[in-house]
């Protein structure tokens, strides 16, 4: 087989021979970046994102998987006042071709990371998440059949579920917050047969939300000018930066970076801190002060990453640096201002994270920061849930086990190992 892309290392620009690392064997801070061989994108006829199979790591699609949705909305253009306004919409609306059941872009993540681990080898990758990460591993589970390991916070357990029933996940409950989820995961990943999921690290997770850049080119014959997305780790707006980057490789969509302008949920907001004063190094004590507090009042807790790939090369620093980006620090006011007049111009119910994108965009044009004319791109990363509840059985994925912060992890090491023994 030939290989349809290699992976180089973006700090030290050296070719990985092993193209299932996430981190660079020779030590560099920096993620790994996919080069595929075929520099013109050509359409494959699937639906969904594996029309995008030529820029995606994987030889075959993931059936079915749907894709980002592109599309214009007059009366959210004359509500802004920008005649060329392009939305994609990554969540759940039938009426206009939208079909991610679980409701966010992180379907978009979850379907070529399955893939190809199954490409690969077959190993089983392990998803801490808080919510909308968790769900759409399990949602690809369901649909195809293939193991995953999923840790939550107890507390996040209600926002797991299918509309598939799950047969193929093993569900790990923490007593705990995110990082004590992140902490079990950690073990788990080291049990053999399994893999971490890799985050930002992944390849496939960043080319797989990249197809909201390709669909958008695609569909508008070019590159936007401008690019809108709230962020949380940032992947997204790596991800849209490296598609565009192909894109510009490709030719005919235009040979300008769209500039990339991201937000995040005050109060907290720890990479506007950082970009603002043009630093690479997140400083906690500076940037993101009482983090729990901080986080405990924002209106979309998915932007609540504290640990970003930001300074790592390759990282949002550098992707902001290298498109001339602007981040933003939005109130939950006017995030729910948004979220109403989504509501009103398009019809659909927005993840509060996608309010805080249009927020983002209000503002954008409030302040002169675009011009009317510009070329704008507006990622709305999730939404549709009230749609999903009416269309769809939603089916709670058993837990396999609970385990307190402080218990020796040998026993669910000792569950796990069993379960993929079955499974084999
Ligand atoms: C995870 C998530 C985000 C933030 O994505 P990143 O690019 O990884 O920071 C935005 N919106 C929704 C709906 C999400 O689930």
């Amino acid at each position: 087989m030939i290989l349809k892309y290699r992976i180089r290392c973006v700090g030290g620009g050296e070719i990985i021979e092993d193209i299932s690392s996430l981190s660079c064997p020779q030590g560099h801070n920096s993620l790994l970046r996919t080069e595929y061989c075929s520099r013109r994108l050509h359409l494959h006829p699937f639906r969904g994102m594996y029309r995008y199979l030529d820029w995606l790591p994987v030889t075959r699609p993931l059936l079915p998987s749907g894709g980002p949705v592109t599309f214009t909305s007059p009366d959210l253009s004359r509500e802004l006042g920008l005649p060329c306004l392009t939305v994609s919409f990554s969540g759940y609306c039938p009426e206009i071709g939208a079909g991610l059941t679980t409701g966010s872009f992180k379907e978009l993540e979850a379907s070529p990371t399955m893939q190809r681990l199954a490409e690969l080898g077959g190993a089983i990758p392990v998803i801490a998440s808080a919510g909308n990460t968790g769900r759409a591993f399990a949602e690809l589970s369901a649909r195809s059949g293939k193991p995953v390991v999923i840790v939550v916070p107890e507390k996040a357990l209600f926002r797991l579920w299918t509309t598939v029933p799950p047969e193929d996940i093993f569900l790990v409950a923490v007593k705990g917050d995110y990082s004590d989820a992140i902490a079990v995961s950690n073990t788990l990943a080291a049990v053999p047969g399994c893999v971490p999921e890799g985050g930002a690290r992944n390849i496939a997770r960043r080319d797989g939300m990249g197809t909201v850049m390709l669909d958008a080119a695609v569909t508008t014959g070019r590159l936007p000018d401008h690019y809108f997305q709230a962020v949380g780790s940032g992947t997204g707006g790596i991800a849209a930066w490296e598609a565009a980057m192909r894109l510009v490789g490709d030719g005919r969509y235009g040979n300008r970076l769209p500039r990339l302008h991201l937000a995040q949920n005050k109060p907290f907001t720890p990479m506007v801190s950082a970009w603002e004063e043009r630093r690479r190094q997140i400083i906690p004590d500076n940037d993101m002060p009482d983090a729990a507090e901080a986080v405990s009042q924002v209106m979309s807790d998915v932007l609540t990453n504290r640990n970003p790939p930001y300074g790592i090369r390759g990282g949002l620093f550098d992707a902001l640096t290298a498109t001339d980006g602007r981040m933003y620090a939005i109130t939950n006011a006017a995030g729910e201002d948004a979220m109403k007049l989504a509501r009103e111009t398009l019809g659909i119910d927005l993840d509060p994270a996608a309010a805080i994108a249009t927020a983002t965009l209000v503002q954008a044009v409030e302040k002169d920061i675009i011009a009317p004319d510009d070329h704008i791109l507006l990622n709305l990363t999730g939404g549709g849930y009230e749609r999903i509840r009416e269309d769809f059985t939603l089916h709670p994925i058993p837990v396999s086990v609970t385990v307190a912060v402080d218990e020796t992890r040998e026993g669910i090491v000792r569950m796990l190992k069993e379960w993929i023994a079955h499974h084999e």
